[in-house]
């Protein structure tokens, strides 16, 4: 029996190993069809045959409230998508967006920011204005906390948010010489005690291809999820947009070395939904990026291309699709909240009908 067909047998049967798996992202692409056809059934068997699909609009806006300021201006950033961001700097503000757009039938937002030297994102003097918004609207509230102190993660229990989507990183060369972090890899673990301490709905993101655009430590913070969240309800998957202003030289990660971590990540995590989350190359790699996540057991995907969908459509005919006006974070109790009219999903409105 080939060496492929026995780590597929291990795999198939629930008998891998880590080594199991660090064998696994080293497969050539050859080998991954069989890998990739017992992902797909794993989440067709746990999940039925439906894909998830965000969409977050503006009824989902993301808001930076340190503005385009970030004292760690890491590699792969560098404040770039802070400026994407709607900027809200003070308090004030910050109530009258949230209420305009509850007023207008938003659905929620992603609160973000820039970081401390610390790594983490000075949320905490805003949390008594997010309290009161979340007790006054329906808006569901996703954070970026980063590596947070206790005080904040009080205060985001208290004021009720609903997701912590939060960077699992556990390379020491990524977390100093891409985030210019100087911490020991033990603050992730400390932060994460920290918001299972206070039961705040962790959402991990995992960034495939931070270490120069290839794999490195991926399997270990898999790992590290396994060991500290055990089974989450979903893992969100980015991958590394290669910086153009960077000295460093990153590669663009590849298709197939994203579709490997997604399948491994379903194969330990059979009942965790996954997500290809939004920051992840575009151009004319997205689609294959989509295609290869698609086949590696994905049940939710935010802003997918509408190429992908008709071909997915072809290769899986029973496939259904559902839309969401939010960020891919969002539990599964406010999907029915979240849902798109189809006044915001036109463009896939003719794939779907
Ligand atoms: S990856 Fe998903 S949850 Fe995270 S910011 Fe993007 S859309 Fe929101």
């Amino acid at each position: 029996m080939s060496k492929t067909q026995q780590l597929f047998d291990k795999i198939q049967s629930g008998n891998a190993l880590w080594p199991d798996f660090a064998d696994f992202l080293n497969l050539e692409s050859k080998d991954l069809e069989i890998f990739f056809s017992l992902a797909q059934n794993i989440t067709k068997r746990n999940f039925g045959n439906i894909l998830k699909i965000y969409n977050p609009t503006n009824k989902f806006p993301a808001i930076s409230i340190t503005g385009s300021n970030c004292a760690l201006e890491c590699e792969h950033c560098n404040k770039k998508y802070l400026k994407g961001m709607k900027q809200i700097l003070d308090n004030n503000d910050l109530e009258l967006f949230l209420r305009e757009l509850s007023r207008k039938n938003g659905v929620g937002a992603l609160i973000s920011g820039g970081s401390d030297l610390d790594g983490s994102v000075p949320l905490y003097n805003f949390l008594d204005t997010i309290k009161k918004v979340k007790r006054e609207t329906n808006l569901i509230i996703n954070t970026h906390t980063g590596l947070l102190k206790e005080d904040t993660a009080d205060k985001l229990a208290e004021a009720n948010v609903d997701i912590v989507s939060f960077d699992i990183n556990m390379d020491e060369e990524v977390v100093k010489d891409i985030y210019h972090l100087d911490v020991h890899l033990d603050e992730f673990k400390r932060a994460i005690d920290l918001m299972k301490r206070y039961n705040l709905n962790i959402v991990p993101h995992i960034c495939v291809g931070l270490w120069y655009g290839k794999l490195n430590k991926e399997l270990e913070s898999i790992k590290f999820i396994k060991e500290n969240l055990r089974d989450p309800s979903l893992i969100v998957v980015i991958v590394l947009i290669p910086p153009k202003n960077s000295k460093i030289k990153f590669d663009t990660p590849q298709p197939d070395m994203i579709a490997k971590v997604i399948a491994m990540i379903r194969f330990l995590f059979p009942m965790t939904e996954i997500s290809l989350g939004c920051m992840r190359p575009r151009g004319r790699i997205k689609i294959e990026v989509e295609k290869k996540a698609l086949k590696a057991g994905i049940t939710r995907i935010e802003i997918p291309s509408r190429d992908t969908m008709k071909w997915w459509q072809k290769e899986n005919p029973e496939i259904q699709f559902k839309f969401y006006s939010a960020c891919c974070a969002i539990p599964e109790k406010y999907e029915k909240r979240a849902e798109s009219k189809p006044s915001d999903i036109k463009r896939y409105l003719n794939i779907i009908n």
